[in-house]
């Protein structure tokens, strides 16, 4: 750091009451360190927060002294966002309060909480909300790109049942945001990413679960993929609400339930969770044993919070990794085809294709009621590039793309924002659709300057 910000830097860390690491830290390294490890970004310091106050003291230094900023909750977010060069990483990671109100079924949650921080709180009361399927992921960045997981079918999408957020804008103000309480930024927020704010606290809404949930995988021979994607399809095209069914292939981990000659060999598993009575669950997914002749499964009641982590072993950090994603309505021929086909190629043994289904109540809130507005994307197709080496990256950057391009001839309109990755920020607009020209205003009026830009970007042109 030159002298002058040397100066600055002494001055700011006097009031901020969270550590502020810089280069010359031992920490700096692993604290610089986000879930994908294709993103090797060094900023100038890390401002790791503890309050509300020390976020508004962050934002203020950025503004004044013109540094670039990026935002961290979970440090997920697959292009790499929260973490830039040379310039602030406003890191909220260690702010992990969760308040529960049981009564109300209300959580106030703090923007460093991870999904296992959140479920955890929740289930005290046999209570959750919709979010994702690894809990280590972050709820603030999976909340405001939109937020699906098993629960969606049954409650929504994680932006439906977000009841109000406190947010410091880019001046270092500090605003409530509810549907009765500056309205337009609450609409904004419900899908608009980090673009408007940084969120200092999420209310969420929650709902009975658990706490035991039906739940696991039946894992069926690559050879069957055709007749058991095609089933897939049609079967999630009908099911009730409270049963989830997702489609994973990928070469077979070491999993217990399956022979050891399969292991590493491709298979085609259905991971599945009904969130109701366990009895009329198990009736419900009988026809799925029937898709084919299965390998193995192992299906059976489980605590919701273990059922939460059941793919974290899979989604560790560290590795690299690259995603392509499209949305799919319906899931056509020509669609099931191209996972075959580049399912059948994988590039590396933890590549992996998974279609997460939607639908359900998730569809029923009108597209424009918020900026996340995909509510026909009944299926969300996540190419999930994944490998250990550098050396691989062509290899198998090239497969997630190529396969992209096969099967976009048989997708719907709109992309989940949540799965973009660092290059793909001409597909932004496409990505909202019908709400990208409210959210532009949206922006003149909350960040004109654009201060807050490291994100899948709205411009305020
Ligand atoms: C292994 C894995 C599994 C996933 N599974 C699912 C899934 O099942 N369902 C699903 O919906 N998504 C899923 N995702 C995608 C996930 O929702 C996004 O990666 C999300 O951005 C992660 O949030 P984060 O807080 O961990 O990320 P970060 O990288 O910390 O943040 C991402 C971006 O969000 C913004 N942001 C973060 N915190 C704040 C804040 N407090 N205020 C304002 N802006 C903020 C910033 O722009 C930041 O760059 C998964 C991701 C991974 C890596």
């Amino acid at each position: 750091m030159k002298q002058l910000q040397r100066a600055k830097i002494d001055d700011f860390k006097a009031h901020f009451r969270g550590d502020v690491v810089l280069h010359s830290d031992a920490a700096y390294d692993e604290v610089r360190q986000i879930w994908n490890a294709m993103i090797n970004r060094r900023p100038a310091l890390i401002a790791r927060c503890t309050s509300s106050e020390d976020i508004v003291q962050a934002v203020n230094l950025a503004r004044k002294q013109n540094l670039a900023v990026s935002i961290r909750g979970g440090g997920h977010n697959i292009a790499g966002n929260a973490v830039c060069d040379d310039g602030l990483v406003i890191d909220l990671s260690l702010m992990k309060g969760v308040r529960v109100d049981p009564n109300a079924r209300i959580a106030k949650v703090e923007p460093g909480c991870t999904l296992a921080d959140f479920d955890a709180a929740a289930q005290v009361h046999g209570l959750a909300t919709p979010l994702g399927i690894n809990s280590t992921t972050g709820v603030a960045g999976l909340t405001l790109g939109g937020g699906f997981g098993w629960l969606s079918r049954k409650y929504g999408m994680t932006v439906d049942n977000l009841l109000s957020a406190d947010v410091v804008t880019a001046d270092g103000g500090q605003v409530h945001a509810s549907e009765t309480k500056n309205a337009d930024l609450f609409w904004g927020l419900r899908g608009g990413g980090g673009n408007f704010g940084i969120v200092t606290s999420f209310e969420f809404q929650l709902h009975p679960v658990g706490p035991g949930v039906l739940s696991g995988l039946i894992a069926f021979p690559f050879d069957q993929a055709k007749s058991v994607l095609t089933q897939f399809a049609r079967f999630t095209e009908t099911m009730p609400d409270d049963l989830n069914v997702w489609m994973v292939t990928r070469k077979a981990p070491p999993l217990p339930f399956l022979r050891a000659d399969v292991h590493g060999k491709e298979i085609v598993a259905l991971a599945l969770c009904y969130a109701g009575n366990p009895a009329e669950g198990e009736k419900l997914i009988a026809p799925l044993r029937r898709f084919g002749t299965a390998h193995g499964e192992h299906v059976g009641v489980q605590p919701y919070t273990a059922w939460q982590k059941a793919f974290d072993p899979l989604l560790t950090p560290g590795a690299r990794n690259y995603w392509k994603s499209h949305n799919f309505s319906r899931l056509s021929d020509g669609a099931i085809n191209a996972i075959i086909e580049y399912a059948g190629k994988l590039p590396s043994p933890q590549c992996e294709i998974f279609v997460g289904v939607i639908g359900g109540q998730a569809a029923r809130v009108a597209p424009e009621a918020m900026a996340y507005s995909s509510r026909d994307a009944n299926y969300v197709l996540n190419v999930h590039g994944r490998w250990e080496s550098a050396a691989a990256d062509e290899r198998c950057i090239g497969w997630a793309r190529e396969f992209f391009a096969k099967s976009q001839p048989f997708a719907s309109r709109g992309a989940y924002i949540n799965f973009l990755t660092q290059d793909e920020g001409d597909r932004i607009a496409f990505a909202y659709g019908t709400t990208y020209n409210r959210l532009v205003e949206l922006k003149k009026k909350y960040d004109p300057t654009n201060f807050f830009r490291m994100n899948q970007n709205i411009k305020p042109v």
